[in-house]
């Protein structure tokens, strides 16, 4: 390859962090402004809409200093009382991690456990909320371990039979390329981090929360401190953060938002589909079958079961040759799986051209 073509940086298809454009990357080198300077304020008064336009909510979206984990804290911590219990849905490593940071809080949890790559049924659902109450139930929507996206609007209505349970989402590696709809679902907490669909490098979280979970947490005397959705309530009515936060990442997603808000949020859930539904397709045509159970397969990232037994690790070395690369499969399904992001702002002409060099590889090793 001439340097003239030679690629200046790694193009990352992994399930986070993923490509972020060099026009938002350089959006962080703006001068600091304080915290608690009236800019910030209006910085932060700028982003708050839009946040909300992308969660589809009119109350509040807090900023949280933090990845999405230190929101799944948030989320067990404040919203369990610890006389009750949440029901955890776990089908990989992500909601099996999950249910461990609510045990991690001192919280009492049931799990409805799947084998990884299938999806929980709202009947299973349906059935465990008839023999138990529940103060939360905590679902991961997409399974970035396995791709699997569970049918969280089918679970909605069967929750909401049970007024006192609250309807957790861990949103992560799908917030930004599928819609999900705080206020028509009527949810309690949606969680999202800024490193994967959205396209934006780590350092903040998001999460939407309705008034039903506020109230909840003012039952909870111990909501720890960095974490306390009280707290973050108390600052965001004043347009700001309880503790100093990401403010270069705050001016990163300020622009970044009004480049989603522009693109269309229904043509960028239409565009990750498509671009989902590209890999499906080539999986399939290249000998491979795909990871999850059919009819539940993510719209952000396609995890392809390696059924020609390909060396992976072989195959992202040759791809880092052309300037991109994948990931070989999460904990024990490394090596079975390869898992292609199909996220953010990635063209479906981009999708395929990682592709063909992947068939270019293929071609190149006896099937
Ligand atoms: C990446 C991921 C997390 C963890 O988020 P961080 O921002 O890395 O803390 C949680 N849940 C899911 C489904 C994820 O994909």
């Amino acid at each position: 390859m001439s340097d003239a073509k030679k690629p200046d940086h790694v193009r990352l298809f992994i399930p986070g962090p993923i490509e972020v454009r060099k026009e938002i990357l350089d959006e962080q080198a703006r001068w600091m402004i304080g915290h608690r300077s009236s800019e910030f304020e209006a910085l932060f008064a700028r982003v708050q809409p839009k946040l909300r336009q992308v969660f589809y909510t009119n109350s509040r979206v807090y900023v949280s200093t933090s990845s999405g984990t230190g929101l799944w804290e948030a989320a067990s911590r404040n919203l369990i009382r610890d006389d009750r219990k949440a029901l955890h849905l776990v089908n990989g490593a992500f909601s099996e991690r999950w249910a461990a940071v609510s045990q991690a809080n001192g919280k009492k949890v049931d799990v409805i456990s799947v084998p990884w790559g299938t999806a929980i049924k709202p009947e299973q659902l349906a059935d465990q909320l008839k023999k138990e109450s529940y103060d939360a139930v905590a679902i991961v929507l997409n399974e970035t371990s396995t791709g699997v996206k569970n049918p969280l609007e089918e679970y909605v209505p069967i929750i909401k039979q049970y007024p006192d349970t609250l309807i957790l989402v861990d949103a992560v590696s799908i917030f930004g390329g599928y819609k999900i709809d705080f206020a028509g679902l009527g949810l309690d907490m949606v969680i999202t981090s800024t490193q994967k669909a959205l396209a934006l490098p780590p350092g903040l979280a998001f999460a939407a929360v309705s008034d039903k979970a506020l109230e909840r947490a003012k039952e909870v005397p111990y909501r720890g401190y960095y974490f306390d959705l009280l707290e973050l309530e108390n600052f965001l009515i004043k347009n700001n953060t309880p503790s100093t936060p990401n403010i270069s990442l705050m001016f990163a997603t300020d622009k970044q938002l009004d480049y989603i808000l522009a693109e269309g949020l229904e043509a960028r859930f239409a565009r990750h589909e498509q671009m989902a539904q590209t890999v499906r397709d080539w999986a399939v045509e290249a000998g491979f079958e795909m990871f999850p159970e059919k009819g539940y397969a993510s719209p952000t990232v396609g995890v392809i079961a390696n059924t020609r037994n390909i060396d992976v690790s072989a195959l992202n070395k040759f791809l880092k040759g052309h300037g991109a690369t994948i990931n070989n499969g999460y904990g024990k399904l490394k090596d079975k799986t390869f898992r292609i992001a199909h996220m953010g702002d990635a063209s479906v002409a981009e999708v395929e051209d990682l592709l063909k060099t992947v068939s270019q590889f293929l071609e190149s090793v006896p099937v």
